[in-house]
């Protein structure tokens, strides 16, 4: 393991506790009171009525699209510079995902420039808040009216993020997170769909559950293809206790969002990701990206961390760029020039809840004087 890792797990509350707890009273499957408890305080959290827990962030995606009834025959807009479930998940719907470039500061997708790529077929627009800095959401509002069409957000990132004194999850018609180990808060794998809207919570926990009748009792008929994407009990007992602790870690990432910034803000060619001043971001990770007035390379830069044993992780490449998705019938033949810029140039340096500030003023003498 690198010295410095992009992203360590904090267990540090009443995990082990919660899961002792599920071992010895045997509930150890999606039927077992964590489940309930960390839907209520994650949701409670956000500010949003219902949270339906599942097990990982990408069937969130899924099942939030088919509570939606998105079906093959639609498109949904999705931005270009995203993790690649965002894409997927639209694939499973059999719907088309169509992509939409970056915005140049806050590299979220450009809301001028969905409009031109909005046809009869769009039935949704998912707003990513990557990187944990929240998407201009009351202009994708507005689109999304003046369009009738669905807005979802995927805020896997960005647990604890604000906009307008909101949390995100709270923005839009049907919201998903994830609970990978790496993120804000985490269950080691998990998920969880959020709604205000009491129809479609119920359509959520009846395709989140084979399509079993939500009150008919087990007649084991079906109506519909449902699918298991149930959270056990021993994942929610972590989430529960994350949960419990979830202001704190966010405050941690926030500090340390801040002093990467700081420290680096005056180098020539080192580029973070700017936020509108009515939203407060939680710096899931920090990333920058170079351009030629830094004087050295990506690959040279990350040599150079590396030598010190500091970790980092490449950006995306845009959905553009995978041939998974030109192959599924996406159109990629357009020109995505700010997504291009971020994947080619763009990297994240160490994020960890529990980063020391030592490290990360190590981490960004080596940026300085490298650049020298
Ligand atoms: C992590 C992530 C997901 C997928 O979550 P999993 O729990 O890994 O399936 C989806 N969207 C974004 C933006 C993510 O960062």
């Amino acid at each position: 393991m690198k010295k410095i890792p992009v992203c360590e797990t904090v267990l540090d509350g009443n995990e082990l506790k919660y899961v002792e707890d599920a071992i010895k009273t045997g509930w150890i499957s999606s039927s077992g009171n964590y489940v309930k408890d960390f839907e209520n305080a994650f949701s409670g959290y956000c500010g949003v009525k219902h949270g339906v827990a599942v097990c990982n962030g990408t069937v969130a995606l899924h099942l939030a699209l088919t509570a939606l009834n998105i079906k093959k025959g639609d498109e949904v807009i999705i931005p270009d510079f995203t993790m690649i479930a965002c894409a997927f998940s639209v694939c499973y719907t059999g719907a088309i995902p169509v992509f939409v470039d970056a915005e140049k500061n806050s590299w979220n997708i450009d809301p001028q420039k969905i409009e031109e790529k909005i046809t009869k077929k769009t039935k949704a627009i998912i707003a990513v808040h990557i990187f944990g800095v929240p998407c201009n959401m009351n202009v994708l509002k507005d689109i999304a009216l003046k369009h009738n069409l669905f807005l979802i957000e995927d805020a896997a990132e960005a647990h604890g993020a604000e906009y307008f004194g909101k949390k995100v999850g709270s923005l839009s018609d049907i919201a998903c997170f994830s609970f990978f180990a790496n993120k804000n808060i985490t269950t080691g794998e998990g998920g969880m769909v959020l709604t205000n809207n009491d129809e479609l919570n119920e359509r959520l926990r009846y395709y989140k559950n084979l399509c079993f009748p939500l009150n008919a009792g087990r007649t084991y008929l079906h109506e519909d293809i449902g699918f298991n994407y149930r959270m056990s009990n021993l994942h929610a007992a972590l989430g529960l206790a994350q949960t419990e602790k979830i202001d704190y870690y966010v405050s941690l990432r926030r500090e340390h969002g801040v002093i990467y910034r700081e420290l680096l803000k005056n180098i020539a060619g080192i580029h973070f990701q700017n936020y509108d001043k009515n939203s407060n971001p939680s710096f899931w990770m920090n990333g920058i990206y170079l351009t030629k007035e830094y004087g050295k390379t990506r690959n040279e830069l990350l040599e150079k961390l590396t030598e010190n044993e500091i970790d980092y992780r490449l950006f995306f490449n845009g959905m553009h760029r995978q041939n998974s998705l030109k192959n599924f019938g996406c159109k990629v033949d357009e020109e995505f020039p700010i997504s291009d810029i971020l994947a080619d140039n763009g990297f994240y340096l160490p994020s960890s809840s529990n980063l020391k500030e030592e490290d990360i003023m190590f981490i960004c003498d080596i940026i300085k004087n490298f650049q020298k």
